[in-house]
Parts: C-alpha cells; sequence; structure tokens
C-alpha cells in the first residue's frame, strides 16, 4: 500500500479525551475514530489489526473443534423473554421497537438465539457434543464507556456456545476451549493469566477469566507467581498437564481473595497486579437449554438438556489490550502475528528520481514476494516519516536514502529492538520475504 494512496490520519498531539496510553496512541496513530459515546470507527490501519487479531481467534476455535456460524446483531424481545433475561438484564441491553411495534433488542450476547438454532436442528445424542461460534459486533450500554475500544458500547466479540450430554462431556468442551484461549493470546503476543471469576448473572458453576497484566487494567488480580513463569512455547502446545497446572494455579479478583480465609498460594509467591479482562468461559449447564424447550434423544431412548458453555473474547478490546501490553515512548509496538503491515518502507527524497526508483523496485519486490508494506512514498521530511512509522509500530522499517544508495546499501530497523542494520537491497528483501 502506497501511504499516498492510504487514509492515514496521524497526529502528534495527544488527545485531551483519552486518559489511557493505547486510547491515546490509538487516536494519534489513525486507528480509530469516535462517532458517538463507546462507538468507533475503525479507520484502514485498525480495521487490518482488528482482522489479523479475528484470523488468530478463528484459526484457534477452528482447531479446538469449534464450527463457525454467523447470528444477526437484532434480536426479538420474545426470544429473551423465554429466558426471564429480557426484564432481569437491565440497562445495558439497547431495546427498540420496529414500525410493526414489535419490540426488538440489539444483541448484548446471545445464549438465547444459539440455544433455539441448535434446538431446532439437533435431535438425538448423533448430534452432540458440538461447539459453535460467531464474531458478531454486540451493544452494550455501558454507564461508563472509557478507555475508547476497551469499554464501548459496541463492540466486536467471539461468542462460542458448547452443547454436551452429560457434564462430563461439558468439562471436555470446557478444557478444549481453555487451550485454545490460552494459544489465542500466546499468538496474539499476550501473556494471559486465567483467573476463577465469579459466575455473576449468567449462573452456573465453573468459570475463568483470561486477564493480561497492565497497570491500567480495571481488576485486581492475586496470583500465583507461577504463571507467569510459563513460557509462551508451554503455552502453544499446552497439553492436559500444563492446563492441569494453570487452571490450577490460584489467580483471583481482590473482591474474591478477600472472602478466602486461608489463601492457598504461599505469601513468597503470591503477586498482586492489575488486569484487562480479554476473555471469559463459563460451564453453566442446563440453564439455557431448560429454559429455551432445548432437549436431544439420549442413546438408551429418554431425553436429556443438553449441558451447555459459552466462552467469550473481546476482539476489539484486544486491539487496545495489546497496546497497553506493547508500546514505548515513540509509540506502538505491534507483535508480529497483528501487525498491520510487516515493512514501513520509507523512501527518504521522494523528490529524487534515483532514490524512488529504488523504493519503487523494493515496494515491486515485497509486493511479490507476498511481504504486506506500506510504502510511505510522500513527498515528506525524513523526520516526519520516522515519527508516523515509529507511531504506528509496524516490526520492520525499510528506508532507502540516497547516500545509501551510493554505498549499494539500504538501511534495515527493527521496531521492538531499535536495531539498525546496513544491508544490499537484495539482503533486505531476502530476509524480509524468510
Ligand atoms: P466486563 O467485566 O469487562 O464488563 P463482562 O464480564 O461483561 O466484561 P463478558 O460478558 O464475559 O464480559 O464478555 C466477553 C468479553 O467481551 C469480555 O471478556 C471482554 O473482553 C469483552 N467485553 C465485554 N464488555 C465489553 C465492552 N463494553 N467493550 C469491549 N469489550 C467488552
Ligand atoms: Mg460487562
Amino acid at each position: 500500500m502506497r501511504l499516498s494512496n492510504y487514509l492515514l490520519p496521524v497526529t502528534k498531539e495527544t488527545p485531551a479525551d483519552a486518559q489511557i496510553v493505547s486510547h491515546k496512541l490509538m487516536l494519534r496513530a489513525g486507528l480509530v475514530r469516535q462517532t458517538a459515546a463507546g462507538i468507533y470507527a475503525w479507520l484502514p490501519l485498525g480495521l487490518k489489526v482488528l482482522r489479523n487479531i479475528e484470523r488468530i481467534v478463528r484459526e484457534e476455535q477452528d482447531k479446538a473443534g469449534a464450527v463457525e456460524l454467523l447470528m444477526p446483531t437484532i434480536q426479538s424481545a420474545d426470544l429473551w423473554r423465554q429466558s426471564g433475561r429480557f426484564d432481569a438484564y437491565g440497562p445495558e441491553m439497547l431495546r427498540f421497537v420496529d414500525r410493526h411495534d414489535r419490540e426488538m433488542l440489539y444483541g448484548p450476547t446471545n445464549e438465547e438465539m444459539i440455544t433455539t438454532l441448535f434446538r431446532d436442528a439437533a435431535k438425538s445424542y448423533r448430534d452432540l457434543p458440538r461447539t459453535l461460534y460467531h464474531i458478531q459486533w454486540k451493544f452494550r450500554d455501558e454507564v461508563r464507556p472509557r478507555f475508547g475500544v476497551m469499554r464501548g458500547r459496541e463492540f466486536l466479540m467471539k461468542d462460542a456456545y458448547s452443547f454436551d450430554l452429560d457434564e462430563a462431556g461439558l468439562k471436555k468442551s470446557y478444557e478444549a476451549m481453555f487451550v485454545a484461549y490460552l494459544r489465542t493470546f500466546a499468538r496474539l503476543g499476550l501473556q494471559a493469566v486465567p483467573v476463577r471469576a465469579p459466575t455473576g448473572p449468567i449462573g452456573g458453576d465453573l468459570s475463568h477469566e483470561f486477564h493480561i497484566l497492565a497497570d491500567t487494567g480495571e481488576s485486581a488480580l492475586f496470583y500465583d507467581a507461577a504463571i507467569e513463569d510459563i513460557s509462551r512455547e508451554e503455552l502453544l502446545s499446552a497439553d492436559v498437564s500444563t492446563i492441569a497446572r494453570l487452571t490450577g494455579l490460584y489467580a483471583m479478583e481482590e473482591e474474591e481473595h478477600a472472602k478466602v480465609a486461608d489463601c492457598p498460594v504461599p505469601p513468597e509467591r503470591l503477586r498482586t497486579r492489575r488486569g484487562i479482562e480479554v476473555g471469559h468461559i463459563f460451564a453453566f449447564g442446563t440453564k439455557y437449554s431448560a429454559a429455551m424447550g432445548l432437549s436431544v434423544q439420549t442413546k438408551d431412548g429418554g431425553q436429556v438438556h443438553p449441558q451447555m458453555g459459552s466462552y467469550g473474547i473481546g476482539v476489539s478490546r484486544l486491539v487496545g489490550g495489546i497496546i497497553e501490553a506493547s508500546h514505548d515512548e515513540s509509540g506502538i509496538v505491534w507483535p508480529e502475528g497483528v501487525a498491520p503491515f510487516a515493512v514501513g518502507l520509507i523512501n527518504m527524497r521522494a523528490d529524487d528520481d534515483k532514490c524512488a526508483a529504488a523504493a519503487d523496485s523494493l515496494y515491486a519486490k515485497l509486493n511479490a514476494a507476498g511481504v504486506e508494506t506500506l510504502y510511505d512514498d510522500r513527498d515528506e521530511r525524513g523526520g516526519a516519516k520516522f515519527a508516523t512509522m515509529d507511531l504506528i509500530g509496524l516490526p520492520w522499517q525499510l528506508i532507502v536514502g540516497p547516500k545509501g544508495l551510493e554505498r549499494g546499501v539500504v538501511e534495515l530497523k527493527n521496531r521492538r529492538t531499535g536495531e539498525r542494520e546496513e544491508l544490499s537491497a537484495e539482503s533486505a528483501l531476502a530476509r524480509l520475504s524468510a
């Protein structure tokens, strides 16, 4: 992509309405713009990041055996009356009527809808177990939308729902999602701590939240320091024993921790830090299958309400969360898997024909090699171009200038380490397409 054809409204000034670093950087780097309280437009660069996160989330859901579908954002009030949640949900639910006076709502979550869809499709034990998911916008009329996309009113969520014949099956489905979450967050370059969560209004008994450790997090966590020692490799290959270790490790929110008489974590290993909730999984049993009239035939001819779980990931919140975890004083530092482009190509002198020809040729070759490149071909000062590239945080910067070209070299800069290296254009290409 040529920057001269792109939409990248970066700003030097720190926006006055942003309190935390990720919100400031998302505005400054031209990723999003607020269009109403807690509602955001995703500008081209922000959308690419959102799509990359979505892709990683989807790949790990698919690997875990979950099946993707797509449910609508708008739901009917009648559906929610059947579970009793239409009245119970409160003012966070956006309700409205259509032209025929039918009561509607913008979905804050999808347990009722998925349960009816599954009810109408599944008849017997052969149709189970199943885990279904979608990645769809939600609306919750939060009292205090804040911190940009981290607590928006409209936000993108991956929500999955599992259906099993019995509790043992539910436990298996829950553990499969637990592992998928660990892998997902590791691939997003994040260290996520699984926290035993209170189950709240959704009911049920088994629940974990996944938190990124960050000073700006809204929750105070108490956890076992052993969690920090788990390596990325271990997470990516998480097997049964790793899961057992992790689910057994002790992490809790402050209010929960205050309630337990004897903390099972030895004092020397007890850490406290703030966390951002990026995922939440629940096993709640038959609550919705019973309410929505979902039952299936068992092997011996009986009928059971399937055991269900639901599993959410805050896809749009993750964009902010990743920035909280990965930035420096110059801007964002994207982890490889989510970066909007792999390489930022800078032509230092757009008014110099030789320099422009060399940069154009590198751009064409990077494209041909399938390396996603943002090419700053604008007629701007070099300093401004460096500042923009640092701000938007692409993993690599490839700098083409007249002085280097005379000596037959270009410069390659690693955004995370700041290391710069001079090498031939061919070597740079080989390195970046490896
Ligand atoms: P929170 O305690 O932060 O309000 P929640 O418990 O209401 O979260 P869930 O209903 O479990 O959240 O939703 C699943 C995920 O969706 C959360 O883990 C979070 O990452 C994301 N999420 C929830 N509310 C918002 C929001 N207002 N803006 C952005 N993401 C959100
Ligand atoms: Mg909430």
